[in-house]
């Protein structure tokens, strides 16, 4: 188990950075090496997936904050604020039972008059509408366990539509942000990268906030954030307590002395393509993706 930077990466990497086929110097460009990147350590690790685009979001607004509340409520379709509506296919797709549920139930579940908390609409099952965007890390390691179907259940239209397993445990481990790489001024480019991570951990600020917030199967207490600015990379492995709190209303951390230590936290910046990176990133597969590490408390 070596990870080794694979040529594909490489060959992003350049195009990453290339002003004819990167033209406007996109986040976007950036994407497919770090998808890259990361399915080639997926490849190494057992019951680990990459989730792109993940959706942090809530199982039951019950707990949250009165600022979180109103923040997301501001975000509503109005005509949707405070009135109870049908699930749609988004619903469906996002709802945490399915998994652990036989068909009987889903149906249930599903022709229930009253399957969405009303009161906050974006309660039990539903989405958080219009907060999409800030709420969705570029990527999101998934720790997935399953199990074959058994005889029972062979040969059923059940049995194919989960490719006969069963999950048993979904939990997500760490959570990536990318931001494009500084303009192509190298006079510039120190300070943009340094305002790039600034960013970065703001982004995963408020992620891990929400992570923390939203237990949407993740009952962690502990979270890896991984901040990518182009080919630059660096991470810091926090718990529960070691997040700043997020001020939902302003859109900043809320005031505090633990946001300079949270920020000092991610010190380190790897490049992509070097030893120094491939040797980082063996070091997280080695000490912090293999299964029995994503669940150990003590580290
Ligand atoms: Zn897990």
């Amino acid at each position: 188990m070596v990870y080794q930077t694979s040529p594909s990466v490489r060959v992003l990497k350049s195009r990453g950075h290339s002003t004819t086929f990167n033209l406007r110097n996109l986040e976007h460009d950036w994407y497919p090496v770090w998808n890259e990147v990361f399915i080639d350590i997926k490849s190494l690790l057992s019951n680990v997936y990459i989730y792109p685009q993940y959706f942090l979001w809530l199982r039951d607004s019950k707990d949250l904050p009165p600022a979180l509340r109103q923040k997301m409520l501001e975000h509503l379709d109005p005509n949707e604020h405070g009135v109870t509506r049908d699930l749609d296919d988004a619903d469906r797709a996002l709802l945490p039972l399915l998994a652990d549920f036989e068909d009987s139930d889903v149906s249930r579940l599903l022709s229930s008059s009253n399957p969405v908390d009303g009161d906050t609409s974006f309660g039990s099952a539903i989405t958080v509408t219009g907060s999409e965007k800030d709420l969705k890390p570029d990527f999101s390691f998934m720790h997935l366990t399953s199990a074959l179907l058994g005889e029972a259940r062979a040969n059923s239209a059940y049995a194919t539509n989960r490719a006969n397993y069963k999950i048993l445990h979904e939990c997500h481990f760490a959570i990536c942000e990318v931001k494009g790489a500084p303009s192509r001024h190298l006079s510039n480019s120190v300070e943009e990268l340094h305002n790039a991570f600034y960013i970065a951990q703001n982004d995963l600020g408020m992620y891990a906030n929400m992570y923390f917030l939203a237990g949407g199967g993740l009952q962690r207490d502990e979270l890896l954030l991984w901040a990518c600015v182009g080919a630059h990379w660096t991470w810091t492995f926090v718990s529960r307590e070691e997040v700043p709190a997020w001020d939902w209303v302003t859109g900043s951390f809320a005031s505090g002395s633990d946001i300079q230590m949270f920020r000092r936290r991610f010190s380190r910046v790897f490049e992509l393509c070097t030893p120094e990176s491939d040797q980082e990133i063996n070091h997280l597969i080695t000490h912090y993706f293999q299964p029995d590490q994503i669940h150990e408390q003590a580290r």
